[in-house]
Parts: C-alpha cells; structure tokens; sequence
C-alpha cells in the first residue's frame, strides 16, 4: 500500500542534479504501460532518433516550440511577444524563423487561437511527486504505479534516479520505459529503484539499427543481457514497423534475442501509427520518411504469430 507525505530526495551522478527536470507529459490513469493503472511520466530528451517515433517532441532535450499553422489568424500578437524577432508575417500567417527562435513561449500565451504550445516544462521531483501521489488508490486497487518514459528516461539519469527513490519511500510500483542505450553504471543505477522494465528492441541487425535509428544496437543488446542477470522483470517491447523490420526473419531475429533471457516475462508488440508525423510538422522538422502502405494491423498481427513460434513467454499485441 502507497505510503504519501514522504519528502523527495535529491543527490547528484555523473555531475546531473537530480532535484528537477524536463517533461513533456504527465498521463493520469495510463493502462497500457506496465501492469494495473499507472500515471506515466513523459520525460523529454533521447540518443535515439527513430524515424517512426510518435512522440518527436519527445526528442529533443530541451523545450521546443510547436505550430498549428492552420489555426493562425494572422493577428500579429506573437510579432510584438518576441523577444527574439523570430517572427514575421507573411501572406496572412506568422512565420517563425526556427533557427533564431530560443523556445521561450513568450509568443504562446499572447496567441488568440491556440496555434502556438511548448513543448517540455521544468518539473521538481516534489511537485511531480504531488501529482503521482493524487491516484495512490488507483495504484493500490488495481496493482498499478508508476512508470517513467519518453524520450529517454535514462537521458535525465539523476533525475530519473530521484523520482523511482521517492516512489519506492512511498512504497509506489515503478517501472521505467527505456532503449537500453545508456552507460550501464546509469542502467544499475536505475535497476536497483526499479521493479519492472519495459525494454524497446527496434532491429536485431547493428546496421539497419543505426540506419532506422541513428545508433548501433551493440550497447542496447549488452545491457539486456546484464540487466536480465541483474533479475528485474523485464517486458520487451517491439514496435512493429511496416516496410521496417517487419518481414519474418527480421522478426525471428528478435525473437533469437529474447529466446533464452531469464528475466522477461512478456513481449509486447506495439501496431505502428501515424500520429508522429502531423507532430513532425508541429515541430517543423523533417517528415518521416516511411513510405510504406502495408496495414500496420496486419504487419503486427503476423509478427506476433513469429515471435510466439520462437518464444516462450506470452506475446501480445499492445502496450
Ligand atoms: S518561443 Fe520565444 S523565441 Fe520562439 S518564436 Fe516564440 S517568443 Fe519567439
Ligand atoms: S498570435 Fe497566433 S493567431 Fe496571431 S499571428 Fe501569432 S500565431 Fe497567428
């Protein structure tokens, strides 16, 4: 049962303080990240780059500035607000200069028609511990708790360190969302405040990993197999990728990297979705370059039928 009312902690590794930090979302009431019904913590910054992913505002560390074009009355309050001059109006709609602009959010407050958010806001571990502790009978009732992702949980190590420390005080279950790609003095760190993982695997071939992704797989492969000695409880995820990584030996191939760990208890398969790109936009970086038309349904419905040929914990398809 949830314990409330302990303070925080704080400490320091590898140089990072450890008393606040960035999110980009706090999701109340999530059913589909670990076990029970959890509030999951969105923190933002990533050392992966993943063409396909459906939260890019998740990857970068720092604040960013989102646009809904479309909504832009051309009123030219967002002009005078910044204090950059990144913004000019040009036929009818305010255009901003990405390059100069600074993410303040000084334009954002003044818009009339909401065309303008920040992405990622400066969170303390006891105001964001505050938030957590609102569902404790949400977690006691359905065995759930929380869970840290992103982005890249690890990516605000200390950070990620403070909130599971405090969580666990509260005698909170924690699980945290991770690539894998990390120092694994960061991973132990982390493993020792954690009760379960939910550990993404994209490609089992190091090359097409660092194509898709824009980092080899050899770190993330090498902490799965300490981790699972370290005895967590581990769920693989696999985003499931028509055109990607989808085809059956790719697949199998992932599923020779779990056949044989001790720790994991399930595989996931997350069904790709569109949502990511009308995000690229907003943020105003490069499409997705996915072209591909197959049925996402389909692609993760025959990946699960592969992978439970080679498995033999249970497959499913979603978080
Ligand atoms: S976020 Fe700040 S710098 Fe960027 S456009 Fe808005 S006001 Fe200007
Ligand atoms: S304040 Fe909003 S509606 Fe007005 S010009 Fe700027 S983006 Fe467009």
């Amino acid at each position: 049962m949830c314990e409330i009312g302990r303070s925080a902690i704080s400490g320091t590794f590898n140089g990072q303080s450890g008393t606040s930090g960035v999110l980009f979302d706090v999701k109340r009431f999530a059913l589909h990240d670990g076990p029970g019904i959890r509030t999951t913590l969105f923190l933002k910054g990533c050392p992966l780059a993943c063409a396909w992913c459906h939260n890019p505002e998740s990857q970068q560390s720092k604040p960013e500035l989102m646009i809904w074009i479309d909504r832009c009355v051309g009123c030219g309050a967002c002009i005078s607000a910044c204090p950059a001059g990144a913004i000019s109006l040009r036929n009818g709609t305010a255009q901003t200069d990405r390059d100069a602009c600074t993410g303040c959010g000084a334009c954002v407050p003044v818009c009339p028609s909401d065309a303008r958010a920040i992405a990622g806001a400066s969170w303390s571990v006891d105001r964001l511990i505050d938030e957590v502790e609102k569902d404790c009978l949400f977690y006691d009732e359905s065995d759930g708790g929380i869970t840290l992702s992103g982005g890249e949980p690890l990516a605000q190590v200390q950070f990620a360190r403070a909130i599971l420390s405090a969580c666990r005080d509260r005698r909170i279950h924690t699980a945290v969302d991770t690539c894998g790609y990390a120092e694994w003095s960061e991973l132990e760190v982390v493993a020792h405040l954690t009760d379960l993982f939910l550990y993404d695997l994209k490609h089992a071939d190091g090359d097409r990993h660092r194509e898709l992704t824009g980092v080899s797989n050899e770190r993330i492969l090498e902490n799965l197999q300490r981790l699972d000695s370290f005895g967590r409880s581990i769920w693989i995820r696999i985003p499931v990728i028509p055109g990607v990584n989808d085809t059956e030996d790719e697949i199998a191939a992932l599923g020779e990297v779990v056949r044989g760990l001790t720790s994991v208890e399930a595989v996931h398969l997350l069904m790709y979705h569109r949502g990511g790109e009308a995000k690229r936009e907003h943020l105003g970086t490069p499409l997705c370059p996915l072209t591909s038309g197959d049925d996402p349904r389909g692609a993760v419905e025959s990946a699960a039928v592969t992978l439970q040929r080679i498995v033999s914990v249970p497959v499913r398809v979603g978080g």
